[in-house]
C-alpha cells in the first residue's frame, strides 16, 4: 500500500460546515487503514476531520490534516436478537443509520439525518431525541499516536458524557478512530419519550411508530428547527446545554419555571440552552454575516461572508449575555481550531 495523497496550502473552507475561510498546511486524505505506517512518526501538529460539522477554523492550521475516509460495514450475528454493525470511521453516519434501518436493526432511528462522519460519533457522544451513541456503542478501534499501534476500547474505557468523552478531553489528539462497532437489536423499541418527539407522532396518529416512521419523525423536526448547512453554513447547536449542579439549578427554575430541563446523573441538571437564549431574544440577531438562526437560538450560522472576528465577537456578546442574566458559563460545543488572530 502506498503512501495517502497529501495536497499543501489546501483550502478548507468547504471541508468545514460553518465555512469561514481557512488553509492547512497539509491535507492528507487517508483510505486506507495501512497508509497509517507510511506517515512519517516525526508528523507536523496532525487535526483529523471526518465531514467537518462540528469544527470550525478560526485561523489557518500549521500543520497536517487528516481526512478520514476509511469505509467499509460489517455485520455480525451476535444472537437471535442482536447484531454487531462494524462501521469504518469515514462512513457517513446518516449513510449508516439508514443501512441499518434498511437491515431491520434497530436503535439508532433517534440519531438519523446527524451530519458527518461515523468517526467522529464518540468524540462528542452524539444525541438527539432522547438517544445517545453511548447507548449502542459497544467498542471502538483507534490509533493510538503515542503508542504507534491499532486498540480496541470498550464503551465504558471511551469516558463518554453529555456531549464529550475522553477523545475530547485527557485524550484529546492521542487517538484517530478508525471504526465504531455498535450492538444493534433485532427487536424495535422505540424511544419515544423525547416531548417534541411524541408530540409530533401523535400528530401523525403514530403512537407505535414503525422503525421508518419514527425516523420520518425525527427528520421532520429537524429538517423544521435546523439549517442544511449545504444552504446557510452552520455547526448544528454552537453551546452545549449547560449541566449544573441541582441545587444551583433549582434557584433558577424558581426564577425561570418555564426554563426546560432534564435530570442527569450525580444530582445535576441539564438545562435548554436555546430557551435561555430566545427568551434573550437572540433569535436572528447579527454581527456582520456571523448570525443566529432565525428558527433556533442555539444554532449560529455564517451568512455567506463571515469573518472569523465576527463569529468571534457574536459568541462573546452571547456568553456574556446569559452570564450577566443567568450567572453561567456557556461552553462551545464545535471544536474551535486555532488561535484567533490578535
Ligand atoms: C446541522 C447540524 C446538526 C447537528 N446535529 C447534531 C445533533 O443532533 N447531535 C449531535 O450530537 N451533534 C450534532 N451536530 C454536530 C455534528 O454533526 C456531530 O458532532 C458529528 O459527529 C461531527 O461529525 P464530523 O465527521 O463532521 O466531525 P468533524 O467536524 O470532522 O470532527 C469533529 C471533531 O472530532 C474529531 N474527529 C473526527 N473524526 C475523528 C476520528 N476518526 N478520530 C479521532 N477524532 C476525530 C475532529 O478532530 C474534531 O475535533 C450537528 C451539526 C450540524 C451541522
Amino acid at each position: 500500500m502506498s503512501a495517502p495523497a497529501m495536497v499543501r496550502n489546501a483550502d478548507l473552507a468547504t471541508l468545514s460546515t460553518f465555512r469561514l475561510p481557512a488553509r492547512a498546511a497539509e491535507l492528507v486524505t487517508l483510505d486506507h487503514l495501512d497508509q497509517l505506517e507510511h506517515l512519517p512518526e516525526e508528523a507536523p501538529p496532525t487535526l483529523i476531520l471526518g465531514g467537518g460539522s462540528n469544527t470550525v477554523f478560526l485561523a489557518d492550521w500549521p500543520g497536517r490534516i487528516l481526512l478520514n475516509r476509511l469505509r467499509g460495514i460489517r455485520l455480525t450475528n451476535l444472537d437471535n436478537d442482536e447484531v454487531r454493525v462494524e462501521a469504518a470511521a469515514g462512513e457517513n453516519w446518516h449513510a449508516l443509520v439508514r443501512y441499518c434501518i434498511d437491515h431491520g436493526l434497530h436503535g439508532l432511528e433517534n440519531l438519523i439525518l446527524i451530519p458527518g462522519s461515523v468517526g467522529a460519533a464518540p468524540i462528542q457522544n452524539i444525541g438527539a431525541y432522547g438517544v445517545e451513541l453511548s447507548d449502542s456503542l459497544e467498542s471502538v478501534n483507534a490509533w493510538d499516536w503515542r503508542e504507534r499501534r491499532l486498540v480496541q476500547l470498550a464503551n465504558l474505557d471511551c469516558g463518554l458524557r453529555y456531549r464529550d468523552s475522553r477523545f475530547k478531553s485527557s485524550d484529546q489528539g492521542r487517538f484517530l478512530i478508525t471504526s465504531v462497532s455498535l450492538r444493534l437489536s433485532r427487536r424495535f423499541r422505540p424511544n419515544t419519550g423525547y416531548q417534541s418527539l411524541a408530540e409530533s407522532l401523535a400528530r401523525h396518529h403514530h403512537g407505535q411508530p414503525a422503525p421508518r416512521q419514527l425516523a420520518a419523525a425525527v427528520m421532520r423536526l429537524r429538517r423544521h428547527r435546523l439549517p442544511d448547512p449545504a444552504r446557510l453554513p452552520n455547526a448544528g447547536s454552537f453551546f452545549k446545554n449547560p449541566v449544573l449542579p441541582a441545587e444551583q439549578a433549582q434557584a433558577l427554575l424558581e426564577d425561570f419555571p418555564r426554563l426546560p430541563h432534564w435530570p442527569m446523573a450525580g444530582k445535576h441538571l441539564k438545562l435548554a440552552a436555546g430557551w435561555l437564549l430566545e427568551r434573550l431574544g437572540f433569535r436572528g440577531y447579527r454581527i456582520g454575516d456571523a448570525g443566529v438562526y432565525h428558527n433556533h437560538a442555539l444554532v449560529l450560522v455564517n451568512h455567506g461572508q463571515a469573518t472569523t472576528a465576527q463569529l468571534l465577537d457574536l459568541i462573546e456578546h452571547i456568553q456574556s449575555a446569559v452570564q450577566d442574566e443567568y450567572g453561567i458559563d456557556l461552553e462551545a460545543e464545535p471544536t474551535l481550531v486555532g488561535s484567533p488572530p490578535a
